[in-house]
């Protein structure tokens, strides 16, 4: 008997777990099924991708919770969250075993599967740490992970580490990095990404890319900081405010371009789907993150797009760039030093092409798609029941 799987996501809009989880769950049809806690482009995403999808709104006051809430915050949401996981509850029997791919759908997953005695995965793309989750949610997490977590999927040793560091059991921690298909990337050629720039009136022009969602911790005023250091180079800003309150710092970054002025070299291109055409329009690739990155997913998509990229030192990023070899590390929330890797890149194309050649063999042989499913497929197999 193949073991049923129910997967539990509580986002409606594609953040980087929910990129992930869709590659997973394509890779499992039919054997899974996605329960979303709300509507939105991540549901029209599975079911493009022939993938089971169900939509089970949640009340605004669970979802309202941000992970820096306090315990004040969190104990006024516990009414909403029963009622919830009675819902899920009766759609839930049907399946062998639970699978969490964030944080609220795991806290909602780890009473569900504790009612029903079911195994449950919890796939963490977190780093749980002081810096972005408040204390009463680490450890309702910590918590709630030692007592109904069969296994705990970590997306890197960073997370993993971290996971453990607030005290989470290390025995039913698995590490599995992302994986990645490389067809979309291959299926771009060199002529379309022209085009596309062309198209974008910067022909000719010293281009880097950002693209991430706008959030405080992925460093895009670092960026434009270093922008101002490099003059006659543009900026492509691709993607936008996903998730709570980072609006106020998308905001910020248009204030930021007006006030050094550069605005005709910065050009925001909201969040876009065709990652791949516009990666391979630009020179160099730069994640800036300013505090560590469970994962870094437009890391290795940028070497897949066999460009170079230039990442900070911290969090997953170190696991996925080799600083020198595959890509730059540089230190976080420094302006000047950024500068200066996409600086040397934008001057030595030859060395730039055969750091991006090195990336896009590490990518490859590194962040398949069939490493990933083989090892989560492994702890699926750990935690199903017997048939
Ligand atoms: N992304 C996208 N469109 C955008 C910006 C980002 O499709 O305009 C994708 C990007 O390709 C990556 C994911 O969003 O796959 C972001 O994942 P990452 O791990 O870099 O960051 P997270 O959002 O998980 O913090």
């Amino acid at each position: 008997m193949t073991p049923r799987i129910l997967f539990l996501d509580h986002a409606g809009v594609m953040g980087g777990a929910e990129w992930s989880l869709l590659d997973l769950a394509r890779a499992l049809t039919p054997r899974g099924t996605v329960l979303l806690f709300e509507d939105g482009p991540f549901r029209e995403h599975l079911e493009a991708a022939g993938v089971d999808v169900e939509v089970c709104p949640a009340p605004a006051a669970m979802l309202g919770v941000r992970r820096g809430a306090g315990r004040w915050a969190t104990l006024q949401s516990v009414p909403a969250v029963l009622g919830y996981v009675r819902r899920l509850v009766r759609l839930a029997r049907a399946y062998d075993v639970l699978y969490a791919n964030s944080q609220k759908s795991f806290v909602v997953g780890a009473l569900v599967a504790g009612w029903l005695r079911k195994p449950l995965v919890w796939h963490l793309r977190n780093v749980l740490s002081e810096d972005g989750f408040s204390a009463s949610n680490r450890s309702l997490v910590i918590g709630l992970a030692n007592r109904f977590a069969t296994r705990v999927i970590a997306n890197s040793e960073t997370t993993a580490e971290a996971f453990e560091a607030q005290g989470g059991r290390p025995e039913g921690v698995r590490v599995v990095h992302n994986g990645f298909d490389p067809a979309p990337f291959d299926a771009v050629t060199e002529e379309e990404a022209r085009t596309l720039r062309q198209s974008l009136g910067l022909e000719g022009v010293p281009l880097v890319g950002c693209f991430s969602r706008f959030a405080p911790i992925k460093g895009q005023d670092v960026l434009l900081d270093a922008l101002d250091r490099l003059p006659g180079a543009h900026a492509l800003l691709v993607g936008d405010a996903l998730f709570g309150d980072e609006a106020a710092y998308a905001e910020g970054l248009h204030r930021q371009v007006e006030r050094l002025g550069l605005a005709k070299r910065v050009h925001f291109l909201g969040y876009r789907t065709d990652l791949p055409v516009l990666l391979k329009t630009c020179d160099v690739v730069v994640m800036p993150s300013v505090a560590p990155e469970s994962f870094g997913r437009v890391a290795v998509e940028g070497m897949l797009a066999e460009r170079p990229v230039v990442a900070t030192e911290i969090g997953a990023a170190v696991e996925l760039v080799e600083d020198g070899v595959t890509g730059r590390l540089v230190p976080p929330r420094d302006a000047e030093a950024l500068a200066e890797a996409v600086g040397a890149l934008l001057a030595s194309p030859q060395a730039a092409r055969a750091m991006a050649a090195a990336g896009r063999r590490a990518a490859l042989a590194r962040f398949s798609l069939a490493r990933m499913t083989e090892g989560i497929e492994r702890v699926i197999s750990e935690v199903a029941p017997a048939p």
